[in-house]
């Protein structure tokens, strides 16, 4: 089969024919029709967080098409099913976090295109358990960016605890963020996204945001604050940027949420004196469980949200990977496979 390999980091991908996977007793395979590229398969390829990917790797987390071989032990899904294989790729499912629902959180995950290979390939392997299937009513192409962008920010802003009026504040307005002000939307709240670039600023606006803020020309956490006396009640800060996450902090209301979700391989210098008297929340956010993708997919199946994206193949994916580290991408790449 057909697949894009990084074999050293910083190294380019390459297209390279290698082995379909073999099935085992608990998983499937699934034959992928459209995978949406994540700035987590950039982080990956170059290595740069503490815990490093398996290499050579398929990278790809979200990853969706159509269910062709199954194990013997699956029988809740069957051959033609339509699914996804996410960020969570498989968990323990006995350890205390997998009991209380915080299946994220399990010590013994394996990471679709990280720990193990993702769906930057013709065909990907899956854990039936782990795999979710897609909602009538939803292109692969339209779903693909909702297994890790869409739930990943619809977890968030529900970690924010913002109710429907108050305001939320969207720092990185990219493949993320551009899902999160539209969920946000959907759940009630009142949006203010930040990035840069006139494309990006008037997407955020056609989504749905009530204010659009420049990073590059003026200070986000100033113009929050003007806008919203004291600041907002929440703030997902999806940027890859040190500074977007000072910003995102200097944002927020007494008692309100610093919700952390890019990865920025940098630490954030919190002072301990403003977060103590103001009772700021600053909680860390990691995509989100089985269950929130299924709600999170429900929302675009009702029309609720819709992935901006454009279309690429796998030969396109080093050129993909150079727009993206200059921020040159609005909405989602995904790439279609099989087709
Ligand atoms: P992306 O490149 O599509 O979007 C990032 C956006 O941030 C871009 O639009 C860029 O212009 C903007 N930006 C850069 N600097 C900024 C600043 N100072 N202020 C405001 N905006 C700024 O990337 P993405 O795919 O949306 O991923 C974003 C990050 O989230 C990555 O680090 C990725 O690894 C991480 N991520 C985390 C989770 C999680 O579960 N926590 C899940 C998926 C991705
Ligand atoms: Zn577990
Ligand atoms: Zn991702």
């Amino acid at each position: 089969m057909k697949a894009a390999v990084v074999s050293e980091f910083k190294g380019a991908l390459e297209i390279k024919d290698i082995p379909r996977p073999t099935v085992k007793a608990k998983d499937i395979l699934v034959k992928i029709h459209a995978c949406g590229v994540c700035h987590t398969d950039l982080h990956a390829c170059h290595g740069d967080w503490p815990v490093k990917p398996k290499m050579p790797l398929v990278p790809g987390h979200e990853g969706v098409g159509e269910v062709v071989e199954v194990g013997s032990e699956v029988h809740h899904l069957k051959l033609g099913d339509r699914v996804g294989i996410p960020w969570l790729y498989s968990a323990c499912g006995h350890c205390d976090y997998c009991l209380d629902g915080k299946e994220t959180l399990c010590l013994d995950q394996h990471n679709a295109g990280y720990s193990v290979d993702g769906s930057y390939a013709e065909y990907c392997l899956a854990h039936a358990d782990y795999a979710i299937k897609i909602p009538e009513g939803l292109t692969y192409v339209d779903a693909a960016p909702l297994f890790c962008a869409g739930v990943t920010t619809y977890k968030a802003l529900k970690v924010t605890d913002v109710k429907p009026g108050q305001w939320v504040a969207i720092i990185g307005a990219g493949g993320l963020g551009h899902l999160a002000i539209q969920y946000a939307v959907a759940m009630g709240m009142n949006v203010i996204a930040v990035d840069t670039g006139a494309e990006k600023l008037e997407l955020a606006k056609t989504l749905g945001a009530r204010h659009c803020i420049d990073f590059k020309k003026q200070s986000p956490s100033e113009a929050i604050i003007e806008l919203t006396p004291g600041g907002v009640h929440g703030v997902v800060c999806t940027a890859v940027s040190q500074p977007a996450f000072k910003e995102a902090y200097r944002s927020v209301r007494r008692g309100g949420a610093c919700v952390l979700v890019g990865l920025p391989p940098d630490e954030m210098p919190i002072p301990i004196f403003d977060t103590v008297l103001n009772g700021v929340k600053v909680i860390g956010s990691i995509v989100g469980t089985r269950k929130d993708l299924q709600e999170c997919l429900q929302f675009a199946a009702d029309g609720k949200v819709k992935a901006i994206t454009e279309v690429k193949h796998l030969e396109d994916i080093n050129e993909v990977f150079a727009d993206m580290e200059k921020g040159e991408i609005t909405g989602r790449i995904v790439m279609a496979m099989n087709d």
